[in-house]
């Protein structure tokens, strides 16, 4: 009963792309990041407007298999998933730079730098939010970096205005 439904709607909306091409158009044009990473923005916004949160914390980890697959694709940037890696490449510039500052490094040594970088990048991204930008200026709001280590068992933390250099480690007693 289910299934036919699910075939029924899956045929139905087959049939209306084919029958009314320009909805592709249509789709076509909502594809891109601003769309796409709503739903994050409007996170964001809520915990800052609304719940008037006072630190957003970017975490990082090591053993990251999202950074291993940002970091595995190849130089002409060819994929072959459907949004995994369009996903990652999200922090493509933090892989740019990892390349071309530690490219002495083992693969999984400069994975580990990816992964600390990867959240720098997301802390630029944050501050594109107007909102975001806002309540930093307006010393209401702290970005950190955070990356957590559950191989060393460490925690390192750091401000946006310090950029990468830790301000505080966390380390076994
Ligand atoms: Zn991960």
């Amino acid at each position: 009963m289910a299934e036919d439904l699910f075939n029924n709607s899956i045929e139905g909306l087959k049939k209306l792309l084919r029958t009314n091409t320009s909805l592709y158009e249509e789709l076509a044009k909502e594809q891109h990041p601003k769309t796409r990473y709503a739903g994050v923005g409007a996170a964001i916004e809520y915990a800052v407007h609304h719940l008037k949160v006072e630190n957003i914390l970017v975490m990082g980890h090591s053993c990251c298999g999202g950074i291993k697959g940002l970091m595995s694709i190849p130089d002409d940037g060819t994929t072959s998933s459907d949004f995994i890696e369009d996903w990652v490449k999200i922090c493509s510039t933090a892989k740019t730079k990892v390349k071309a500052e530690f490219k002495d490094l083992e693969f999984a040594e400069q994975c580990t730098k990816c992964e600390m970088e990867a959240v720098n990048v997301s802390l630029g991204n944050l501050l594109t939010y107007p909102f975001v930008e806002d309540a930093v200026m307006n010393k209401t709001l702290s970005l950190k970096g955070g990356y957590y280590n559950f191989v060393k068992a460490t925690f390192e933390i750091w401000c946006l205005d310090h950029g990468v250099s830790p301000t505080l480690v966390v380390t076994p007693q």
